[in-house]
């Protein structure tokens, strides 16, 4: 144990740094001790993707000046399951924390394919522990509690410390028949429920639709039954990480007598660690791209990422015509066999009417059970709720109307203390009732090309400006005694070219200029920064009077003998 807490001032605090108020780049923190003196705990370390006020920019990950800060007491990183939204930051930020990585084998598995590929020199400590496993991370005592979700291994973590315990669900469903790995044990929770929960951490996704949700095994069967029925080619897309929507793939593949085609270098990866870890056979079949050009249409299904419309993925490409292997024709059928992201609809439909035209039929989860979510709805979450009995609540990984939502929704079933903190909000757990006591700073960070930029004061910001209303700019020189020396040239990048009466806008600028400095007596010429801002002031007010709209404007004035 790094301490010996003293009992009357040791609190149990939570807070999260991403993940509260937004789905994805999930990043949360146990606190345990005095408030000048505690010891941390981190679960996750995620991205979540730029939306469309964020142009430009590749991944968004989370501001962790907060714990960097702390990085001393920082016991270990707990990983509860692959996804990118819980792992994908680790990478990128792992050099401001240079702490132990907890995580059972699939997920390290997934976590060292990416470090081989991308992390360079890193050499994090890697602790795997076995699936259920329990280990000591510094006052935090933690234990995987194995959970069905969409990707192999998920768990939830009980982490028992001298204030109180949590459980944290991670992402989960009741899975009661999933394709791989078995389904969440009750007793174990039901035990845990008796041990005693002072708080539960939950999923808040699908707090919003009621009832269940249906098993991975439904779709397997349903995937089944329709590629059985296809005449022609099958491709089937769907999230990489997916492996038991893969196995179901390629069994349903090979019960139609065709052969199981893989394109896209994640489930290349994805599938490597799935057999490396047991979770597909060690015989796992299927043929590389290369192949698909020699089958006969009737004997292929082919397995292809780009299920968002990525434009570099295998499916984008197949659908444009510009993929060396993957073609289609005129009655192939093309499986959605995902769900749309929001802000991914305009990619998707990009794709999918490029597919139109081919002539392919197009199948999603809104026509057939193709696929299925891996959180919680309404009926699953009361279930979790009877076996934990938690003194009290918190929802996790939400927009802020989810985590509202599945506050009001646990009081209604009947949890007494439930708390909605967002990103930021320092929570004491225990002792006591769950009490947001402080805040931290929290905020996103871009990888934008080969740099990691801050989101508030980087250059998103005016980028975002210069996608709305373009920029002019307007270059003269002077001489120090405010005499003009050369022509004003001006640059008008994102700005209309002629105006309502068919002038140029460049010309509007120019004259705005020239006018401007005439209109300045001599003698004040000199005064440079005088002339800088009349002139600069001038083509903002020039162009607004044209165009109706302010651009970024800079005034570039060179000095010259
Ligand atoms: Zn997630
Ligand atoms: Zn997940």
């Amino acid at each position: 144990m790094a301490q010996s807490p003293d009992k009357k001032t040791d609190e149990l605090v939570f807070l999260a740094l991403g993940g509260l108020g937004e789905i994805g780049m999930n990043v949360y923190l146990y606190g345990l001790g005095p408030v000048q003196n505690r010891q941390w705990l981190m679960v996750d370390l995620g991205i979540t993707f730029p939306g469309p006020t964020e142009p430009g920019v590749d991944i968004v990950l989370p501001d962790l000046r907060f714990i960097t800060a702390e990085k001393a007491s920082l016991a270990g990183l707990v990983v509860t399951h692959a996804h990118e939204d819980h792992i994908g930051a680790i990478i990128e930020l792992w050099p401001q924390l240079e702490v132990p990585i907890y995580a059972t084998p699939f997920t390290m598995g997934m976590l060292r394919a990416k470090l081989s590929e991308f992390g360079g020199r890193l050499k994090p400590a890697l602790r795997e522990i076995p699936l259920g496993g329990r280990f000591d991370a510094g006052p935090f005592n933690v234990e995987f509690i194995t959970m069905t979700h969409s990707i192999p291994e998920t768990s939830g973590l009980a982490i028992r410390t001298p204030a109180g315990t949590i459980f944290h669900t991670s992402d989960w469903k009741l899975d009661p028949e999933p394709v791989l790995g078995k389904p969440i044990d009750p007793e174990k929770l039901k035990s845990l429920g008796r041990e005693g929960v002072d708080v539960l951490v939950c999923d808040s996704t699908n707090v919003l639709r009621d009832g269940v949700s249906p098993s991975e095994t439904e779709v397997a069967n349903s995937l089944a039954a329709i590629i059985k029925k296809a005449p022609h080619r099958v491709a089937v897309t769907s999230f990489a990480s997916n492996v038991g929507r893969v196995l179901a793939v390629a069994r349903a593949a090979h019960a139609a007598g065709r052969h199981l085609v893989i394109a896209g270098r994640s489930l290349h990866r994805v599938i490597e660690v799935g057999i490396d870890t047991g979770h597909l056979p060690p015989d796992f079949k299927y043929l590389d791209q290369e192949e698909y050009g020699y089958l006969e249409r009737s004997q292929i299904v082919v397995l292809l990422t780009g299920s968002q419309g990525e434009p570099r993925a295998a499916l984008s490409r197949a659908a444009d015509g510009e993929h060396p292997d993957i073609k289609f024709s005129k009655g192939d059928l093309v499986i959605y066999s995902s769900r749309n992201i929001p802000g991914n609809e305009k990619a998707i439909g990009r794709v999918q009417n490029a597919l139109a035209r081919l002539g392919c039929e197009i199948l999603t989860d809104s026509e057939d059970l193709v696929h299925v979510t891996g959180h919680p709805r309404r009926g699953e979450l009361r279930q979790m709720y009877e076996w934990i009995e938690p003194k009290a609540l918190v929802p996790m990984h939400g927009e802020a109307r989810h985590l509202r939502a599945h506050a009001r929704y646990a009081a209604e079933c009947g949890i007494k203390n439930v708390i909605v903190p967002e990103d930021g909000a320092i929570v004491r757990l225990a002792p006591g009732k769950p009490t947001i006591i402080d805040d931290a700073p929290v905020g996103r960070l871009y990888r934008d090309g080969r740099l990691v930029v801050p989101g508030d004061t980087g250059p998103v910001r005016e980028r975002r400006k210069l996608s709305a209303v373009g920029i002019a700019v307007a270059s003269f020189a002077m001489t120090p005694r405010g005499e003009q020396v050369s022509d004003v040239m001006a640059i008008l990048d994102g700005i209309p070219h002629t105006t309502r009466d068919g002038d140029s806008m460049e010309d509007v600028v120019l004259d705005a200029v020239e006018g401007t400095i005439e209109s300045i007596p001599k003698a004040r010429r000199k005064n440079h920064e005088l002339v800088r801002d009349a002139v600069y002031r001038a083509v903002r007010a020039a162009i607004y009077e044209e165009w109706g709209k302010r651009p970024i404007v800079k005034i570039m004035l060179h000095v010259v003998e």
